[in-house]
């Protein structure tokens, strides 16, 4: 009948295969070096005849390890299209069933549908939902998955070499994959895919602004700056969220101003994701406006780029973002005003605690710059900077280590007090500061700026040390 017929039509029709994947590795941005090992990948395609005729051994299988949001998915897709061969995929969390056996015949089938229509890009994201080591996983469930990674154990296998059917998996996790997984001849080629830098997330921009009716004196460095901590994903999200406001205010172009808000709808969306409590908030939110409005008083510090409590991916708390000069600081050729300088803005969150919530309550918020406080001081007494111990640095320095701590320990009181003082003379800018941030999470150089100007800021006198 013609249901049967229709059936036995469907079955050849390749179900996991991507029809029109066209992307291209000029679609895929800020990958610097990667984009040479993923050249290859996609030789051994192209060239695959020359590999083997050299005895090079293709790799049946690679690994994209990285965030989500970073472009893995994107990548596979890219060598696929650059190499002119179909795509199919699957997310493992769909072999992941509760039936034995159907996770199973899944991967059969998947394999089975990529060698037909060979050559081809078996991509198979989250990896770590069915890689994960065998055994650890009990029950019935476990079994199932047991079941389906030894099936694709066999499928890798079969394919080890050929280069006609190359599988592409994603994870996260790398590190909990079974053992199995990552011999010789399956995954036997990993590629970290680290969240974007600043050119990187500039350049991510860029690629999404091509297709899109950008105004011509877009700043892209000005969004990337804004966007510390975001993955490709994110920004895709940021230049779709300006076209709309855009079109919605009758607007024919993109402009800056349209992208920066963009950004901080989708910041704002990653902090609903996050929630702390009002005081938890409150309390960064002192943390980092105190670095702030000390550092608004020193000539070298007061390049505010931004001021964030919004929660980052390997950051508990907020920052500040000032553009200090960090090569003469790495090299010790900061002005030795400016170093007590800086060693006062790394107190200040500890000054903002004791002076807002007492010393009894004093938290550990500021751990992480009193630690920076306290090195830059030493550096200072090391740097023969102090007066006290000029040329210091010519002696033999563990015999002095008790004077240099002690003159060290020394200076990180006086600027302790000098922060105090500045946050005590400025507390209506610091109270504003605070409110904004808790209000909205992030401040822009503007924004803060305008705030400096309102409420007036107050220089303190120079540290006598
Ligand atoms: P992953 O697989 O790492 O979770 P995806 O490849 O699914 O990430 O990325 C989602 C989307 O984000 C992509 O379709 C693309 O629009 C955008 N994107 C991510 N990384 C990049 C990048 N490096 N360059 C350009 N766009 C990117």
């Amino acid at each position: 009948s013609g249901a049967r017929v229709r059936r036995a039509q469907n079955k050849r029709l390749p179900q996991y295969l991507e029809r029109g994947v066209d992307v291209k590795f000029s679609d895929v941005a800020g990958l610097g070096k990667i984009r040479l090992e993923l050249e290859e990948i996609v030789k051994f395609f192209t060239h695959g005849e020359m590999y083997r005729r050299r005895g090079v051994r293709i790799p049946g299988g690679i690994l994209l390890c990285g965030p989500p949001g970073v472009g893995k998915t994107l990548l596979a897709k890219a060598v696929a299209g650059e190499a002119g061969v179909n795509f199919f995929s699957i997310s493992a969390s769909q072999f992941v069933e509760i039936y034995v056996g159907v996770g199973a015949s899944r991967v059969r089938a998947l394999y089975q549908e990529a060698r037909e229509n060979a050559p081809s890009v078996v991509f198979i994201d989250e990896l770590d939902a069915v890689g994960r080591e065998r055994g650890l996983i009990k029950g019935s469930g476990g079994q199932e998955r047991d079941a389906t990674l030894n099936q694709l154990l066999v499928c890798l296998d079969g394919f080890e070499g050929r280069g006609n059917v190359i599988t592409i998996a994603s994870t996260n996790r790398p590190d909990i994959l079974d053992p199995a997984l990552v011999r010789p001849g399956r995954f036997d080629r990993k590629i970290f895919i680290p969240k974007p830098g600043l050119i990187g997330r500039m350049e991510i921009l860029q690629v999404h602004a091509r297709k899109k009716p950008m105004a011509e004196d877009v700043d892209y460095m000005a969004v990337a700056s804004m966007t510390d901590g975001m993955v490709g994903a994110e920004l895709a999200n940021i230049v779709e969220v300006a076209a709309i406001s855009m079109i919605r205010e009758g607007r024919t172009e993109i402009t800056t101003d349209d992208l920066l808000q963009a950004a901080q709808i989708e910041e704002r969306g990653m902090l609903d994701k996050k929630d702390r409590s009002p005081e938890t908030w409150k309390q960064v939110a002192i943390n980092e406006a105190a670095m702030a409005v000390v550092a608004v008083n020193f000539p070298d510090l007061r390049n505010i780029e931004f001021v964030t409590i919004a929660p980052r991916a390997g950051r508990e708390l907020g920052y500040v973002r000032m553009k200090m000069d960090h090569i003469k600081f790495k090299e010790g050729m900061l002005s030795r005003q400016s170093l007590l300088d800086h060693i006062t803005v790394q107190l200040a969150p500890r000054a903002a605690d004791e002076l807002w919530f007492g010393e009894d309550q004093l938290s550990t918020i500021w751990a992480e710059t009193a630690d920076n406080a306290r090195s830059a001081a030493r550096m200072f007494v090391l740097g023969g900077l102090s007066e006290k111990h000029h040329g210091l640095s010519n002696f033999w320095v563990s015999d002095r280590i008790n004077e240099i701590d002690s003159e060290a320990l020394r200076i990180v009181n006086v600027c302790y007090e000098r922060a105090k003082e500045i946050l005590q003379k400025n507390r209506k800018l610091m109270d504003a500061v605070v409110d904004e941030l808790v209000e909205r999470k992030s401040l822009t150089k503007q924004e803060f700026f305008g705030l400096v100007e309102l409420h007036g800021s107050v220089k303190p006198m120079p540290p006598s040390i």
